[in-house]
């Protein structure tokens, strides 16, 4: 297993690691920075020495799983130097954390649960199962969640035993985003707002969001609502 620098800091950029593992273009290291896809999250890109990394996965064992480009070979055992595309990287932390405050304003006001979500760096978008198509709502909740932006509360980041995790209410908002079979779980908590069990990448403070701006709102479905936001 790798040892997840993401999670002890996430504004970790470079770090030195040792390549565990190479499978064709599939490579682990016995620790990382770089975040794998999942949960609507894409992954991280970067580089390893010269080496680039395309894409970042999860693999069996919870295991990182950095994915070289074609015709790439590193060596068990090398010592290698890794360093994360950090400008697309913390636009999905921005976006990711976007997406948290957006869930916990529409559950709030709505009772609405997210079914989807799918992070990206220029353009992301959450679904929510909401029986009301109503622009005009929808937009103030963003504006409600451009407000606790102003407000700058602290994102803070813990594990927690899962029994008790999962007696707080809300604790999972995000359908596609079951906690793993695991005794800790992770939390993510944006002080005064919103406490979700996750395992992502998430900015520190959401000011740093600076502002959500909402692109468009699309019918999906009888009860399925989709919302394409964007950051400055
Ligand atoms: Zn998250």
């Amino acid at each position: 297993m790798s040892k997840k620098l993401f999670w002890d800091d996430a504004y970790t950029k470079e770090f030195d690691a040792t390549v565990t593992s190479v499978d064709g273009p599939q490579l682990i290291l016995d620790q990382t920075a770089f975040h794998p896809r999942g949960g609507g999250l894409l992954g991280d890109t970067g580089s390893l020495d010269g080496t680039k990394i395309v894409d970042t996965i999860k693999g069996s064992d919870d295991s990182v799983v950095h994915v070289m480009q074609a015709g790439a070979t590193l060596s068990v055992g090398s010592k290698v130097h890794g360093a994360i595309d950090w400008d697309r990287r913390y636009r999905i932390m921005r976006m990711h954390t976007s997406a948290h405050l957006l869930s916990a304003i529409f559950n709030k006001e709505t009772g609405a649960l997210i079914t989807g979500n799918q992070i990206e760096p220029e353009k992301s978008r959450v679904d929510f199962s909401l029986e009301n198509f109503d622009r005009e709502k929808m937009l103030t909740h963003c504006q409600q969640a451009n407000e606790a932006i102003k407000k700058n509360p602290s994102v803070k980041t813990y594990f927690m035993n899962r029994e008790e995790a999962l007696k707080i209410p809300g604790i999972v908002k995000l359908a596609t985003a079951a906690p793993p079979d695991v005794k800790e779980l992770r939390i993510v908590e944006i002080e005064g707002y919103d406490i979700q069990a996750d395992g992502g990448v998430h900015v520190k403070t959401l000011g740093e969001i600076a502002k959500i701006e909402p692109l468009k709102f699309e019918n999906k479905g009888k009860s399925n609502r989709r919302l394409y936001f964007t950051i400055p």
